[in-house]
Order: structure tokens, then sequence, then C-alpha cells
């Protein structure tokens, strides 16, 4: 029997091991941390009984991930629940850019631009399944449905900005700025709008749940459905030296390009390892979470009803912001993403205290304290919000890293959304899940399709690792 070890059990470990499990390998999973989980674990913080998302908090990706899909974490537990609205984006006057699942909703909201969103995203939501294939896997790889991947490319190249001045008001330019800030780099360089037209696209398509009891659910399911298979997980094992990692034909690196780097770089072909070594890391996430009396009193009714709040003012405002924490300098206003999960979730609340989770976007390997920086955002927009503090948990860049030594400097994100790093990750190469080390492959975020809890990293590396000793995969199989 075909032995494989995964070293991380993030989601994508847990995917890679689960799409060896169930092609008969025999998979054991590593996990430093007590608890397996990665970007997707939840518990308390301060106030006992609050549930935290520690990292994730909304899976448009997750709810439509092909792979869990097949897996079916339902069958494990897992439950999603939709906020009423997915994401607003209010403005210092009054006026807020307001996202529903459905587009037609969005549009009809967005008054003048209504037909414009449509435009924009329309036919990207009506292909999404067929389009979602081909995205969601390296770029190298012959597209299945080009027609449609033809009619996206010009679109996606463009800079964020561009996009955004097709729409006409301030409310449309900033909602639709706000969500292209995901890629957390700067919106005025070419492909930004890329990510940007597919989160909205697949926030049309699943909506912005969330996972009941925390994101952590998500791993949890996906661990259970793991051993069901008869995979095994050892937790509390820190791999920081090859020698730890048992004997097996296949293992696979939930890590980042650095820690792969660490461990088996002197066995890298000498231009793989140079290539790892270029990798660049992305900016960084201050974290803030809050335990809050009452709800957030936003200006605007919208806002309390949504999931997601994006605080960042106008699209100019937002695209200087980008611009200025790129060059390493952190602005008054930051961009801050706010969630109030427990609106979709009532069971994360302890009585009249609610959750809520948020981070700023920060320089790369910020060393300060951008606490105040994000209460004075939200502030901004919903006046009192101080008053309601009952307990605040900071987590910066350092404390990121500790963590999860995936999140170097705190990237939350696996590696820069720069031009080729967005698609060529972690470097050009028609199996870029291959090190150039026999039976050792990279499974993380910080190979493509990139960030999410999609668990499709883990997927394409498990698919290529199962190639490598000559099983064909099955890659539309539920669990047996
Ligand atoms: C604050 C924050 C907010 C986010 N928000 C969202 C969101 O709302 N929606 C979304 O889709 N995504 C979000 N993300 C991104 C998402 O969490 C990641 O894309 C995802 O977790 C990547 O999964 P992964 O399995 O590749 O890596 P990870 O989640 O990093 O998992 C890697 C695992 O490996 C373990 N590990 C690391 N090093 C070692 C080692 N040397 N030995 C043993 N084990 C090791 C870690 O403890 C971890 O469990 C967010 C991330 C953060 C931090």
């Amino acid at each position: 029997m075909t032995t494989a070890v995964v070293v991380g059990g993030g989601p994508n470990g847990l995917a890679a091991g689960l799409q060896l499990a169930r092609n008969g390998v025999e998979v054991t999973v590593l996990e430093a941390k007590d608890r397996i989980g990665g970007g997707a674990r939840s518990g308390e913080l301060e106030v006992p009984g609050l549930i935290h998302d520690y990292c994730s908090a909304f899976h448009p990706l997750g709810v439509g991930s092909p792979f869990w899909q097949t897996v079916g974490l339902d069958r494990y537990g897992l439950q999603w629940a939709w906020p009423e609205i997915d994401c607003t984006h209010p403005l210092d006057d009054g006026d807020v850019g307001v996202l529903y699942q459905s587009i037609e909703q969005t549009a009809a909201g967005l008054g003048v631009d209504g037909r414009r969103w449509e435009l924009a995203f329309g036919d990207v939501v009506r292909n999404f399944d067929t389009l979602a294939p081909d995205l969601m896997r390296p770029i190298v790889n012959v597209p299945r449905h080009p027609v449609q991947l033809g009619a996206f490319g010009p679109r996606a190249l463009l800079p964020a900005t561009w996009l955004a001045r097709w729409f006409r008001t301030d409310a449309a330019r900033a909602l639709f700025s706000g969500v292209a800030a995901h890629a957390f780099t700067r919106l005025d360089v070419p492909l930004t709008a890329a990510l940007g037209i597919m989160i909205t696209a697949s926030g049309h398509r699943f909506g912005w749940p969330v996972a009941v009891g925390g994101s952590g659910a998500i791993t949890t399911a996906a661990a259970a459905a793991l051993t069901d298979m008869g995979g095994a997980i050892e937790t509390g094992l820190m791999i920081s030296d090859r020698s730890q990692i048992p004997d097996a034909d296949l293992v696979l690196l939930d890590l980042s390009a650095a820690q792969v780097l660490a461990l088996y770089g002197d066995q890298m072909p000498a231009r793989i390892a140079r290539a790892y070594g270029r990798y660049r890391i992305g900016s960084s996430a201050f974290k803030v979470d809050f335990a809050i009396r009452g709800d957030i009193p936003w200006r605007n009714a919208e806002s309390t009803r949504a999931g997601t709040v994006h605080l960042g003012g106008t699209a100019a405002e937002v695209a200087y912001t980008e611009k200025q924490r790129a060059a390493g300098i952190l602005v008054e206003n930051p961009f801050v993403l706010v969630g109030q999960q427990y609106l979709a979730d009532p069971s994360r609340s302890s009585g009249e205290i609610n959750p809520i989770w948020s981070y700023a976007h920060v320089p790369k390997g910020f060393g300060g304290d951008a606490t105040e920086a994000v209460i004075g955002q939200i502030e901004r927009f919903a006046p009192g919000f101080r008053d309601q503090i009952v307990a605040t948990t900071s987590t910066g860049t350092v404390a990121l890293e500790q963590y999860n030594p995936n999140y170097a400097a705190g990237d939350i994100i696996g590696g820069a959304n720069n031009r080729l790093q967005t698609v060529l990750r972690p470097r050009l190469a028609l199996d870029p899940y291959a090190t150039g080390v026999d039976g050792v492959f990279v499974c993380s975020q910080t190979a493509p399709p990139g960030a999410g809890i999609h668990g499709l990293c883990g997927f394409h590396a498990a698919n290529s690792a199962l190639a490598s000793v000559g099983v064909q995969p099955d890659m539309t199989g539920g669990l047996r």
C-alpha cells in the first residue's frame, strides 16, 4: 500500500489527505498545534461562551468548492448559514454599496449602476460553474471552456481601479473596490480586477456564508471524514527538521514556501531552490477581535444586517490606502474588514454579548499596534462603537506568525499577489505542486489556486502526488 505523510493540518493539508485516502493511500497528517484546522479554527477568547473565528470567517469559496462537495462535509456535521446581506461598503456621506447574494437585488439597489453591475459580472455568475474549474487550478493547463475563459480574460487583466471607474456612482465604485481589496495588493496594477470579479461572482453564485459554530467546523468535518477513510492525524508535532518526518512514499507539505525551502532546499534542483528563494511574501494583516454589548451602531441600516462590512471610504481612498500600505506606510484610516458572523449564526453569541471579527491591511511586517486605527475606522461609520466594547484581543503580525509559521510576518494569503505570483505560484512550472524532490509536493495556499478555504490546493497537489506513483486519481466520486 502506498503511504503518505502530510505536514500541516490546515484545510489544504486535510484536503490532500482526503484525496489521497480515497484513492487507497495510507495517510498520516502531522499538525504542529494541539488542534487541526490552520486558517479555519475557532473558539473562545476573552469572554466565555463567545465563539470567534481565529482566522477565516466567510466562505463563498468553501460552500462553492467542488472538492468539499464531493467529500460531503455536511455528513460530518458542517452546516452553513447565510447573513441577510453578504457585504456592505458604507461611505462618509451616508451612502452605501450593498452586495446581496442575488445579483438582481444588488443591481436594483445600485440605481443607475444596476445595469452596469449586471454587465460587469452577470456572465461570470451565469458561467461560474464551468469557469471555476479552469480558474481554480494552475493557469498553465489547457482551458476546458476556452470561450467563457476568453470572455472573462480581458476584464480580469485590468487594474481594479479601471474596472471601478466603469461604474458611475460612488457606492458601486466603492463596493467593487472593497471586494477587490481582498487581493491584498495595490489596486492600480494589472490583474487586480480578476480577484475582485471572482469574489463578487462567487458571492452572487453562492453567497458569503459562515460555518455554524465557527469556521473550525469546516476542518473538524474534514478531519472526521479523513479519519472515517482510515487516515490518521497526529497533533502537537511541529516539524522543523526533515528527520522528524516518518518514512513514506509521498510527503505533502501544507507549508509556506519558506518552510518548504528550509526542509527540502538542499535536495531540490538548484533552479527550483532559487525560485523558492525568490518567492515573495504578501502584505500583513493586523487582527482585532471584539466582544461587544449589543450590535455595532452603524449609521446606515443595511450594515446592521450584513455579514461583512468593508471600511475604507471611496474607491479612490481605498486605492490610495492600498498603494500607501504597499509602500510601507500605515495611513490613519487603513482598509478594515469587519465580520458580524453572529447575525447568521446566533449560536456564537453569549446573551447580549456578540463577537466581532476584524482585521486591517497593514504594511508588510508592521511591528506596531493598529488596534486604535481599527477602532477609529469603525467609529467613523458607527459612532458610539467604542462604548460598546467589552473585550478586545489584538493579534499583530508577530503573533500571527507565532500562531502559524505559514503566516510569515503576518502574510495571511501565502505569498504576495503581485502580477506573476497571483497565478504562477510558487514558481513557473507545468506541475507547480512538485518540488523537484522525488515524492515531495507542496499542497498549501502557496500553490494554485491560492488563498481560501476551498481545499483545492490540497486536491490538486494530491492528484499530482498520485500520478507520480502511477495512480489515476478518482476526480469526482464521494467518500467510499
Ligand atoms: C485573519 C485571517 C482571515 C482570513 N479570512 C478568510 C476568509 O474569510 N475566507 C477565506 O476563504 N479565507 C480566509 N483566510 C485565508 C485562509 O485562512 C487560508 O487561505 C487557508 O487557511 C490556507 O489553508 P492552508 O491549508 O493552505 O494553510 P493553513 O491554514 O496555514 O494551514 C497550515 C497548517 O499547518 C500547520 N503548520 C504550519 N507549520 C507547520 C510545521 N512546521 N509543522 C507542522 N505543522 C505546521 C499550521 O498550524 C496549520 O494548521 C483568512 C486568513 C486569516 C489569517
